[in-house]
């Protein structure tokens, strides 16, 4: 057998979907990929893999692209999991982690959706993707829909970070400024879809991009040595990072791959989902008590990944949260510039404005006590602060042209 995917399933209501064949929604709800785990155990072990080429591929059987299958790749995925002592030492923090996903191709962690997504649409058959996007998943699908030879056609918001609208026409996308969010976005891709023949990526509108990020949890798992983190933030937009992993850590627990406590149960990490104020509908939903989320409205953060409104795995991202005992909070807005110079100069990681709201919700969890000093806390950087141009904490100041002048800058 070249895979060992055992079929698809709604995540909604459980339904069996046969796997080959394209999919996007059902019910107009994501699906996920399942596997036959015990197949996969028998196959493959740890010490295989820690011998593989360090780029999420290494993971092939937990992958959905068949074997003989060629991957379309840019040499994503084993990014490193930085201890930061200094940063830990100003929060008290002793074992504090960033897994620095800014290091990926295109700057971001989407890389790692799209290199599955994109393969597995290119074995399917397709020739044409879209998708909307809030940020760097446009320049993601553009450069591994180049790399793959397929057509792109990428909507995004007219204020979308302006290196992120420039990234998919430099790919060679077919990009577009919309006057609107990135549901309004959304909508064109979905309404274009028969008249244009373009299969649409969008966030959790398709199961593989969810296998992709998938890998940041079986990296992190095997950068523990198969024991998992106390705790691990991570900024939520789509949700798919968070509910891939929480994913991956259960289908590696199912293998049996993860360290047991004497009692024989496996230790998970609490998930802390963490979003900005001026875009939380996961948290409003979570301190509700609700399973879906409601649309949030007039959705403004500068953390442009976060800027998402509605979820389509509004349940899928709550549920994860809720089964690892964690919980969904909000950082600051306006501690987003300060976040990241503080942390981008404790460590010389280029921190993003997403993961720059972790680190307020972190500091705001130590100081009510809900995270203990020699915890095992990892924060996600999900993509590079480089990305994001005109949010970055400098202002340039003017220099006299007429003469040798330097000035220092600040901010
Ligand atoms: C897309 C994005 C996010 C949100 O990720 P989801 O998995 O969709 O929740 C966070 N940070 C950055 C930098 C992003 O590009």
């Amino acid at each position: 057998m070249s895979h060992f995917v055992s079929h698809l399933e709604a995540a909604i209501d459980g339904t069996v979907i046969p796997f080959g064949t394209l999919a996007n929604l059902h019910n107009g709800r994501p699906i996920w990929v399942r596997y036959h785990l015990d197949r996969i155990r028998e196959a493959v072990t740890p010490a295989d893999i820690a011998k593989r080429p360090p780029n999420l591929w290494r993971y092939r059987e937990l992958l959905p692209l068949p074997a003989d299958v060629e991957p379309t790749t840019l040499g994503e995925g084993m990014t490193p999991l930085l201890h930061c002592a200094r940063l830990g030492k100003q929060l008290g923090l002793s074992n504090l982690f960033v897994k620095d996903e800014s290091q990926l191709p295109t700057g971001s962690f989407k890389s790692r959706g799209m290199a599955a997504a994109v393969s597995m649409a290119k074995w399917l058959g397709v020739k044409r993707v879209a998708l909307p996007t809030a940020g760097n998943a446009g320049g993601a699908a553009a450069a591994y829909a180049a790399r793959a030879g397929l057509e792109c056609y990428v909507f995004m918001p007219h204020d979308t970070p302006i290196v992120n609208q420039f990234e998919p026409h430099l790919y060679g996308a077919k990009a577009f400024r919309v006057n609107g969010l990135i549901n309004d976005c959304g909508k064109i891709v979905k309404d274009g879809a028969d008249r244009m023949g373009w299969f649409d990526l969008s966030t959790l509108k398709e199961p593989y991009r969810l296998e992709g990020k998938k890998t940041m949890g079986l990296e992190l798992a095997e950068q523990m040595n198969y024991s998992l983190p106390g705790t691990i933030f991570y900024p939520t937009g789509g949700g798919t990072g968070l509910i891939g992993m929480w994913k991956a850590f259960h289908e590696l627990a199912e293998m049996q791959w993860l360290s047991r406590d004497p009692k024989g149960s496996v230790a998970f990490p609490r998930l802390i989902s963490c979003q900005a104020e001026g875009c939380a509908p996961i948290v409003r939903a979570f301190d509700k008590g609700e399973r879906f989320a409601e649309l949030f409205p007039n959705a403004r953060t500068v953390a442009s990944g976060l800027r998402v409104p509605a979820a389509v795995g509004d349940f899928m991202i709550l549920d994860a949260i809720r089964a690892s005992g964690g919980k969904a909070a909000t950082g600051s807005e306006a501690k987003i510039a300060t976040w990241m110079r503080r942390a981008s100069s404790a460590e010389g990681i280029s921190i993003c404005p997403e993961t720059a709201v972790c680190f307020d919700v972190l500091e705001q969890m130590i100081a009510a006590g809900e995270v203990k000093p020699d915890e095992r806390v990892v924060v996600f950087n999900t993509g590079a602060a480089t990305k994001y141009l005109e949010s970055l904490p400098a202002d340039l100041p003017s220099i006299d042209k007429d003469r040798v002048d330097w000035e220092m800058i600040a901010g």
